[in-house]
């Protein structure tokens, strides 16, 4: 089998050469565990953000979706699909044996969610990690109300594209940031938002007043930094911000961060509730999210896309493509034909 281990702290943007491709044997099945070939792997932006965390090397951690080949485990037959976290693989052994190196306690494997005839892929996009990241963040967090004004950044992404049409479902008038013409055309006309702003050409401040005369409701952050400082400084009473990534800094040098800008009057006189959150809280409840999400999909209700990349070998490239905004909808890469 063939696993991506990363072996540096990334510096920047995460260099090729910062990854290693290994071949390995796998071990022959114990009892309770399985054997899965990967279809479809995600790379995401947490996947950068986590690096510093780790101690180099490590296995490169990220949600696939697979096919079991060989099973000892019988609530995962053969030929039925499966859901984990053990990354950037193209065989898998996965074990329920809490103490195995083939075991993750945050997002223990699961069997693919009902799709009702969807490609699998969903499984790490919509109706994965960033599907329940949108829904749980914003309905928990953000609690919008019919008829308030919700603005996400990050919108044309996974998670970003859903949270502003969930807002939409829940009766709300939906602003979306987007770093190209093309992503805020897709918003607006495909999506349904409200209006959509090409942060890169705009000034965001002006843009944002236009957008919404009477001030922000409820913010969902997937970027963090300045726009995110100008957007809560528009917020109205009592406003409330769930903070969900700041992808904007990932590949800065942690000990250089620039500090937040001064938005403490606005916080406290305008009394924001500002709230981070980690998705994997609410584990339990993903599928919730996803059963309501997949019926959205159904009823033609909610629209989702992917940007997909072919074979195992392009992952990094993949990867490095969703950083830099090439992805609109959710970036995952195919691994074998199924
Ligand atoms: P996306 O599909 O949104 O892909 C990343 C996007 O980020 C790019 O397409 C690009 O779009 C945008 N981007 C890149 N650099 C910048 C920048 N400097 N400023 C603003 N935007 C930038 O990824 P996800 O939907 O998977 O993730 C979105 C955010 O949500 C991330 O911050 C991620 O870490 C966070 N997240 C948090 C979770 C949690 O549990 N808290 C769980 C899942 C995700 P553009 O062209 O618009 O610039």
């Amino acid at each position: 089998a063939r696993k991506y281990v990363v072996k540096n702290h990334f510096k920047g943007v995460p260099k090729r050469y910062d990854f290693d491709v290994i071949e390995y044997e796998l071990a022959p099945l114990r009892e309770g565990e399985i054997l899965v070939k990967t279809e479809w792997i995600s790379v995401d932006p947490y996947i950068r953000a986590y690096n510093a965390a780790r101690s180099v090397p490590y296995d490169q951690f990220s949600f696939q979706v697979g096919q079991v080949q060989e099973s000892r485990d019988r609530e995962f037959p053969v030929g039925s699909r499966v859901v984990s976290h053990l990354g950037w693989r193209d065989y898998t052994i996965l074990s329920k044996d809490k103490t195995s190196k083939y075991y993750d306690p945050r997002h223990p494997h699961y069997k693919l969610p009902d799709l009702k005839g969807l490609s699998p892929s969903l499984a790490v996009g919509a109706v994965g990690m960033p599907g329940a990241t949108a829904y749980l963040g914003l309905l928990e967090i953000c609690q919008p109300k019919k008829g308030e004004t919700v603005v996400v950044t990050g919108a044309a992404g996974a998670v970003g594209s859903i949270v502003g049409q969930i807002a939409k479902i829940k009766g709300c008038r939906v602003i979306g940031f987007a770093g190209s013409d093309d992503k805020v055309e897709w918003l607006e006309k495909d999506l349904g938002f409200d209006k959509a702003i090409n942060y890169k050409t705009s000034d965001v401040a002006a843009a944002l007043k236009e957008a919404a005369p009477k001030g922000v409701d409820c913010y969902f952050d997937n970027v963090g930094g300045e726009i995110s400082s100008v957007i809560i400084s528009q917020m109205n009473m009592f406003g409330r911000v769930a903070l969900c990534g700041s992808i904007s800094s990932y590949n800065e040098d942690a000990s250089k961060m620039p500090k937040a800008s001064i938005l403490q009057p606005s916080i406290v006189f305008k009394q924001l509730k500002l709230e981070g959150f980690i998705v994997s809280r609410w584990f339990d409840r993903w599928h919730e999210a996803f059963a309501e999400i997949v019926q959205w999909i159904h009823d033609g209700k909610l629209v989702v896309r992917e940007h997909v990349t072919e074979g195992f070998d392009n992952i990094y490239d993949a990867f490095i493509g969703m950083l830099a905004g090439e992805n609109t909808g959710k970036a995952v890469v195919k691994v074998q034909r199924p």
